[in-house]
C-alpha cells in the first residue's frame, strides 16, 4: 500500500468548509485504489495568529517538512492584515520549499456557466512563476511624511528562478498543443522584463515543436476575455501570473472552481496544493461554499503523488456530479457544501 503523509491547513472561514468536503472525497478515492493518506491536522491561520501574534509557529516548516504534500484551504480574515496572511504563511512555505511553479488549470466544466457569450470550451494552463519577480523585500520608503516621500520597490528576476519557470511551461506545452504564450510588458519594464523574454525565448528553444509568443500583458487579459479558447500555456511572472489566473477564473465561470498547485517540480520538498479562492468572509460558516476549487485541487496533489488514476478518478466524480446538475449557488445551484460533497461521493462510487 503506497503512504502519503499529508499536512492540513484547514485555515480560515470557507477553507473549514471545503477542506473538510475535499478530505472525504480524498478518503473515499484512498480506500478504492489502495492509498494510505494520513493527514495531519494544523490549526494555524487567522484564529492561531490572534491568540500567538502569528500566522503559524516559529517552527512551522520544520513541522510541514515532514511531510509528503501540503493542503491548504485559505488563510486571512478580515482582522488580520493580509500581508500577514502572506509574508507569515504563504510566502515563507513558497519559498523554504522551493514551490517556485504555480500551477493554475482554467478549463470551462459541463455545469457550470461561464459568463462569456461563446460556448467555445476553454483550457489552459497558467504557469505563474512563484519564488521571485516583483513580490521581493527589496526597496523601502524614504523621506516618510514629505512632499517628495518615496516608495522602491525592486523586481528581482534571476537566470536560475526564470529559466526553470520557462522550462516547466516548455515542457507543458510540448505535451499539449505546443504553443506557449509568456506575459511580458518589456515595452514600459525595460530592465527586467526583457530578460525575462530572453530566457523564457532561450529556454523553449530547447523544445522543439514548442512555439512562443510574447504578449503585452495589458493585451494577454483582453485576449483572455475575448478568445479564451485560443490559449494553451501560459508563463508569467509572479505578479502578472496572479492577475490573469484570477481572471481566468473569473471567465470561466467562477473563483470557486478555480484549483492551484504550488510545486516544488524536483519533489525535494512538499508542494502545495490549495484553491485559488480565498476565505470568503461573506460567506463563511453558512455552507455555501463550492468545495469544488479544493476537491480539484486534491486530484492535482494525487496527480503530483504519483497517482494518476485516482487523480483521475477524482476528477471525473466531480465532473460527473456538476454535469448531472449538482451545484452551489456561485454557479447558479441549490446544492449546500455538504450536498454538493454527497452527490461527489456517489459519483466516486459510481465509477468505481
Ligand atoms: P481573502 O482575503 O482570504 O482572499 P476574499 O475576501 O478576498 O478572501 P475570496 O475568497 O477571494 O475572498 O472571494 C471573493 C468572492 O468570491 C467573495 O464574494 C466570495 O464569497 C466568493 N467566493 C470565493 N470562493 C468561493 C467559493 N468556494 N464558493 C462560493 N463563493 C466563493
Ligand atoms: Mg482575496
Amino acid at each position: 500500500m503506497s503512504t502519503h503523509s499529508i499536512a492540513v491547513i484547514a485555515g480560515d472561514g470557507i477553507g473549514k468548509e471545503v477542506v473538510p468536503a475535499a478530505i472525504t472525497c480524498l478518503e473515499r478515492i484512498a480506500g478504492i485504489h489502495g492509498l494510505n493518506l494520513a493527514f495531519t491536522y494544523f490549526d494555524w491561520g487567522s484564529d492561531y495568529y490572534g491568540r500567538n501574534g502569528r500566522m503559524m509557529p516559529a517552527d512551522g516548516l520544520d513541522q510541514l517538512a515532514r511531510h509528503d504534500a501540503i493542503f491548504l484551504g485559505a488563510v486571512g480574515s478580515p482582522e488580520v492584515p493580509d500581508t500577514e496572511s502572506l509574508w507569515g504563511l504563504l510566502i515563507p512555505i513558497r519559498r523554504e520549499f522551493q514551490q517556485y511553479i504555480n500551477l493554475r488549470p482554467v478549463r470551462t466544466l459541463d455545469g457550470v456557466t461561464s459568463p462569456l457569450a461563446s460556448d467555445k470550451p476553454i483550457d489552459i494552463l497558467i504557469v505563474r512563476e512563484n519564488n521571485e519577480g516583483e513580490y521581493s523585500e527589496v526597496g523601502g520608503r524614504m523621506y516618510r511624511g514629505l512632499p517628495h516621500e518615496t516608495a522602491v520597490q525592486e523586481t528581482i528576476f534571476t537566470r536560475l528562478g526564470v529559466s526553470r519557470a520557462a522550462h516547466f511551461a516548455a515542457s507543458l506545452a510540448a505535451s499539449r498543443q505546443g504553443r506557449l504564450t509568456s506575459a511580458t510588458k518589456s515595452n514600459g519594464i525595460i530592465h527586467t522584463m526583457p530578460f525575462w523574454d530572453e530566457v523564457i525565448e532561450e529556454t523553449a528553444r530547447q523544445y522543439p515543436g514548442v512555439t512562443v509568443t510574447h504578449e503585452l500583458v495589458d493585451a494577454l487579459a483582453a485576449h483572455l476575455v475575448l478568445k479564451p479558447w485560443t490559449l494553451d500555456v501560459i508563463v508569467a511572472s509572479n505578479l502578472l501570473g496572479d492577475i490573469l489566473s484570477d481572471l481566468g477564473s473569473a471567465v470561466t465561470g467562477s473563483i470557486g472552481v478555480a484549483p492551484s498547485a504550488n510545486l516544488n517540480p524536483e519533489g525535494d520538498f512538499p508542494s502545495l496544493f490549495e484553491p485559488v479562492h480565498g476565505s470568503a468572509p461573506d460567506i463563511a460558516g453558512k455552507g455555501l461554499a463550492n468545495p469544488v476549487g479544493q476537491i480539484w485541487s486534491g486530484a492535482m496533489m494525487l496527480e503530483h503523488l504519483g497517482h494518476p488514476d485516482a487523480a483521475a478518478h477524482l476528477q471525473s466524480a466531480f465532473e460527473s456530479a456538476l454535469r448531472d446538475g449538482h451545484s452551489t449557488r456561485d454557479v447558479g445551484g441549490t446544492s449546500s457544501t455538504s450536498e454538493f460533497t454527497a452527490a461527489v461521493l456517489t459519483a466516486i462510487d459510481a465509477h468505481a
